[in-house]
């Protein structure tokens, strides 16, 4: 598909769209195919600096706009996303692979969040406690906190910004946005949406740029206190560093290796469809992506051969075409990482059931696409079983009860998606119980959470954050306690209630 026109895109800064001070550029290209997307200002920290600035002033007017109004915009952007959504699936496609209908389900997730957030803006509930004093009222309630600086990774370009800026919004903060260098024209369309649904300028604000240059001098930031980060567990604890002398609060999602166990009463057509869903989806650059399955040995072999004989029959191409099952990997560094992992799963002796390979016939060879790959007999602490490699492999364990199965699933640094099919409802609640991991699945795929529940995970996958649902809004609000004392008299709480 040929990109209908390059363009030169541009900052968004305090309602304007400007050039990087320095003039310097980058180009965004299409991992299917190689063409060039656009091209974007390579910002840096006077960039970031003016994006502040202006995001600073806009806060003093944005905090005091009614809540419920705020909310009134998300609905109007949400609506915008409906709207567009063909043309940014489509774009999503080209700009960093995957297939449409899940290009559309990631905008789809946008659409959700803004709508709940929306709504968000008529509860943010606080409480009402009683007093310990007489003719005293007690509060608590939730406040904007200031500028939030929002990175995110390419992997979900319109999902992951909405599942942070749209509560930072309703909550009353404001934004500087640095999408990642992947995917720049879909953080550029996100934004533009926002301006067209009503967010007053400077309230949202992108800088485009590296991680070094742009992300870095965001962290860094006086005037920012609080930094969203999705993006890897090696960049999080950067960030979390950088961050540590201004004391901010840092919010991280980072990687995973998340496990599907299948025991041996599962319904294995099921536990196939789940799997081959979970482990191949995105192209396996899902951060909750199924990269291990556990199998009671007693259905291993059967399991093995069936997901060879489902994983051999995905077709690779580009995602817009409507046969595509598997689309390419985000770009040449990530590709050569994932075979490396090929090179590393044989050496240490697990074996490659199939894939294995950079796919180049057929046209692909202009993209970056990588055979659905499949290692059999891996054990539990090799580095294919335990390190991310966000690409379509995945390993295969054999067990011999759920205990071992529990213990092998948890016995990793990251915590963030598991799943479990079995029949067994005895089994099933004894996992829901003892997976470490801060999302769990029942006789599903490791994939698909729901926006108004809390996403995020535990261990080396985070700090202890969730993005979506009601928790969300811990990340972009502080907690205030409001006495109000009515009595007209010095009241002294903890030293004369007995008074009283
Ligand atoms: P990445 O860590 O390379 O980059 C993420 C973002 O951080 C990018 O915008 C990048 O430019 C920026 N960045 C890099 N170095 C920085 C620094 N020193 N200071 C500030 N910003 C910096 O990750 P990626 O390759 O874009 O995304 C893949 C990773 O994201 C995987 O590890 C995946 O598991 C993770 N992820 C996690 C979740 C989750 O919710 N837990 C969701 C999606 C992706």
């Amino acid at each position: 598909m040929a990109v209908a026109e390059t363009k030169s895109f541009q900052n968004y800064i305090d309602g304007e769209w400007v050039d990087a001070v320095h003039g310097e550029t980058f180009e965004s290209v299409s991992p299917a195919t190689g063409e060039l997307i656009g091209v974007f200002p390579r910002s840096g920290a006077e960039d970031v600096d003016r994006a502040v600035a202006a995001a600073k002033a806009a806060y003093e007017k944005w905090r005091l706009v009614p809540a419920p109004r705020r909310g009134e915009i998300l609905f109007r952007f949400g609506q915008l996303l409906i709207e567009q959504k063909d043309e940014l699936a489509l774009l999503m496609t080209r700009e960093m692979g995957k297939v449409l209908p899940e290009a559309g389900g990631d905008v789809q997730e946008a659409v959700d969040m803004s709508f709940y957030m929306a709504g968000e803006g008529r509860r943010l509930f606080g409480h009402t406690t009683p007093s310990e004093l007489p003719d005293k009222f007690n509060m608590s309630v939730r406040m904007p906190i200031g500028v939030i600086g929002v990175i995110t990774p390419w992997n979900f370009p319109i999902a992951i910004p909405s599942w942070k800026i749209a509560p930072a919004l309703v909550c009353g903060n404001t934004v500087v946005f640095k999408p990642a260098t992947d995917t720049p024209l879909l953080g550029e369309r996100f934004v533009e949406l926002l301006a067209e649904a009503g967010v007053p300028k400077g309230v949202v604000n992108i800088v485009h740029g590296g991680g070094g240059a742009v992300g870095d001098r965001l962290v860094r930031h006086p005037d920012v206190p609080v930094i969203t980060l999705t993006g890897s567990r090696e960049t999080g604890v950067e960030v979390l560093r950088a961050a540590a002398d201004g004391l901010k609060h840092v919010h991280l999602e980072l990687g995973g290796k998340n496990a599907v166990i299948v025991m041996d009463d599962a319904d294995l057509e099921l536990a196939v469809d789940g799997i081959v869903w979970s482990a191949f989806g995105t192209s396996g650059q899902r951060c909750t992506a199924a990269s291990r399955v556990i199998v009671h040995e007693r259905v291993y072999d059967e399991l093995a051969s069936r997901l060879v004989v489902a994983a051999e029959k995905l077709r690779l191409g580009p995602g817009w075409e409507p046969d595509t099952d598997v689309g390419p990997v985000i770009n040449k560094t990530a590709l050569d990482k994932i075979h490396s992992y090929t090179e590393i799963g044989e050496g240490e002796g697990a074996r490659l059931l199939t894939g294995g390979e950079v796919a180049s016939g057929d046209g692909l060879g202009q993209g970056f696409y990588y055979r659905p790959t499949i290692f059999g007999d891996v054990e539990a602490q090799m580095r294919i079983a335990q390190e991310e490699i966000f690409g379509p492999t995945t390993a295969l364990i054999r067990v011999s009860d759920v205990d071992e199965a529990i213990r092998v699933a948890n016995g990793i640094r990251f915590g963030l998606s598991s799943s479990i099919f079995t029949r067994d409802v005895n089994t099933a609640f004894r996992a829901m119980r003892d997976l470490e991991t801060g999302i769990t699945y029942v006789n599903a795929g490791t994939i698909g959470a729901e926006v108004h529940l809390p996403f995020g995970g535990t261990k080396e996958t985070g700090n202890g954050h969730r993005e979506a649902g009601q928790a969300a809004l811990d990340v972009f609000t502080e907690w205030k306690s409001i006495y109000v004392d009515y009595s007209g008299r010095l009241q002294k709480a903890q030293i004369d209630t007995a008074e009283t």
